[in-house]
């Protein structure tokens, strides 16, 4: 969602699930423009890491607690598989977290 108008979407729609979200140039809306500068989003990675780390912790956890007979290289692997499938939530996710902290 655009931080200006809170309408219009950030990223086009994506077109499956091997292909990277891409974000728009500008709000369909209000024509804010989300890319400012270069390497704006180097920001985004802070709050990117901190979300794979809170989702790391809490999955470990989830299995170490609730399945206590499961083994650790299966937690490893499980855990490995949870991150990858929210890695590409967690670029957008990051990213618009970034532009709602600092949308000016
Ligand atoms: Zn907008």
């Amino acid at each position: 969602m655009c931080p200006n108008c809170r309408i219009s979407a950030v990223y086009y729609p994506t077109k499956s699930i091997f292909h990277m979200p891409e974000m728009k140039v500008k709000c369909d809306n209000c024509n804010y423009k989300f890319d400012r500068e270069p390497g704006y989003f180097l920001g985004a990675m802070y709050i990117s890491y901190a979300i794979a780390v809170f989702l790391g912790i809490t999955t470990f956890a989830l299995l170490y607690f609730l399945f206590p007979n499961l083994s650790f290289n299966w937690i490893i692997t499980i855990l490995a598989f949870v991150m990858i499938i929210a890695a590409k939530k967690n670029y957008k996710l990051s990213r618009i977290i970034y532009i709602h902290i600092f949308p000016k």
